[in-house]
């Protein structure tokens, strides 16, 4: 039985739900329900119309239905009178096969038959700019090399303390808060959990952060590279796999290399085999592959891949083997939709260990200075539009998340990406003009 959420609401005085779902774009949409309502909603779901927002509808599909999960309940910390909830779609009695909670359910299911369970941690970079987007909001925050810049932290840290007493509340055991490697860039991190609750979790986080930076006055944005010459957002994900009591990780092996087991190292084949189809997942906007394949930033490196390897202790690569018992994932940026981020890693991994995929050798080079020399490894691609063809053409992302999930998405995407080319830049008048 499910908790029974009007009951909660009297319990810990909750007077108004958000019934939130994340689009396939990755937005955030919701309405605010009175507790008087809720229990109605809970077992009904409350009405949208899918089409107003970016799912494959249109306006003729009847009323799409958002069922609060009261196991993601979260209150405002801010605001406790308010009570969050991530919900499932429904239409016509039947789950909404081709949103993207139910997509990263469906792969938890899958690993679930096996007697696995990925647990994940995300490193959501954020930056803090003015209100109009233009700037930096710190104008003393000029460094040419700012990463861990203590004065440019502290001059935020009514907003960063504000966003980790949050989370401390929550219980999600946040253990560090830092300037990152942009002019006014920010990373906070909080410990790692099972791939749908860290994916709720993400959802949340990026929401409280923009609504507390609003609050003081400035925007936070996630946008994968918001200002040219900066390093961009990133949002890499650290991965394991455990058993079904998620006591047992098994990627740990202490006899193997770097630590990680044959079925961490078949994982990672799988990953490192699909990774270029599922950049449409990790990089899923036109501004994304200015950050992937970016030249060097003012700090002197952009710290993101633009080659399909991995490494040791080494984040020049894509992926990075940090410790014994993980690796993480340094691909995905700031616009990736937490649970189609969740969903790629799981279904590529699960490809992996049933195909027992070789991830090839491991580099142990510095990939900004000897990428050049690399033999044979993948590039990633260059833009919105390869990477869709990468994703439509993935035998292995088709069987997996299924061909309409697929077909909806890269659809829906290269209508996106028709409308980006039929916008005229400022570039192609400077260089064009006078033809
Ligand atoms: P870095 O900046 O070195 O890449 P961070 O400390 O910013 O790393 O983030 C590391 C993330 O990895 C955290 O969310 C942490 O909880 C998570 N993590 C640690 N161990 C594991 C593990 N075994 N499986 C999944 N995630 C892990
Ligand atoms: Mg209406
Ligand atoms: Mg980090
Ligand atoms: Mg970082
Ligand atoms: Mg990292």
């Amino acid at each position: 039985m499910a908790a029974d959420l009007s009951k909660i609401a009297k319990e810990r005085k909750i007077k108004y739900f958000l019934i939130s779902y994340v689009d396939l774009f990755g937005q955030l949409r919701a309405k605010l329900a009175p507790a008087e309502a809720i229990a109605g909603m809970q077992r009904d779901g409350a009405g949208f119309a899918g089409f107003a927002t970016w799912l494959d509808m249109t306006p003729a599909h009847p009323d799409l239905f958002a069922r609060p999960d009261p196991d993601s309940l979260i209150q405002l910390p801010w605001k406790p009178e308010v009570g969050w909830l991530a919900s499932d779609l429904w239409m016509d009695g039947k789950e909404v096969h081709d949103s993207p909670r139910a997509q990263l359910k469906h792969q938890i299911a899958k690993a679930a038959a096996k007697g696995w369970r990925m647990k994940t941690g995300v490193e959501c970079e954020y930056f803090l700019i003015t209100p109009d987007g233009r700037s930096v909001a710190d104008s003393l925050d000029s460094q040419e090399k700012p990463c861990y810049d203590q004065m440019a932290l502290m001059r935020r840290y009514d907003v960063i303390t504000e966003i980790c007493n949050s989370m401390l509340a929550l219980g999600w055991k946040p253990y560090q808060n830092d300037h990152e490697d942009a002019n006014g860039q920010f990373e906070m991190n909080w410990e790692y959990d099972d791939a749908l609750l860290t994916a709720d979790r993400h959802v949340f986080f990026k929401y409280m952060v923009r609504q507390i930076a609003e609050k003081h006055g400035m925007r936070a944005t996630f946008m994968p590279k918001p200002f040219l010459n900066l390093t961009g957002n990133g949002c890499h994900a650290h991965v394991s796999v455990w058993d079904k009591s998620g006591k047992t990780n098994l990627f740990h092996d202490p006899k193997g290399e770097l630590g990680l087991s044959k079925l961490a190292y078949s994982f990672l084949g799988g990953v490192i085999h699909s990774a270029d189809a599922l950049c449409s997942f990790f990089n899923p906007t036109v501004n994304s592959y200015k950050r992937i394949n970016a030249p060097r930033t003012l700090s002197g490196a952009t710290w993101a891949p633009n080659t399909i390897t991995y490494g040791g202790n080494n984040r020049t690569h894509m992926v990075r083997i940090p410790d014994a018992g993980r690796f993480e994932l340094r691909l995905m940026d700031g616009a990736a939709n937490p649970y189609l981020l969740q969903a790629g890693v799981l279904a590529a991994g699960l490809d992996g260990v049933d195909n027992k995929r070789d991830p090839g050798p491991r580099l142990d080079i510095n990939m900004y200075t000897e990428g050049h020399k690399v033999k044979g490894a993948k590039k990633l691609p260059l833009n919105l539009l390869d990477a869709l063809r990468l994703t439509e053409k993935s035998k292995v992302l088709r069987e997996a998340m299924g061909d309409s999930f697929i077909d909806a998405y890269t659809r829906m995407k290269h209508e996106e990406w028709s409308r980006y080319c039929r916008h005229l830049t400022q570039w192609e008048m400077d260089n064009t003009l006078d033809c």
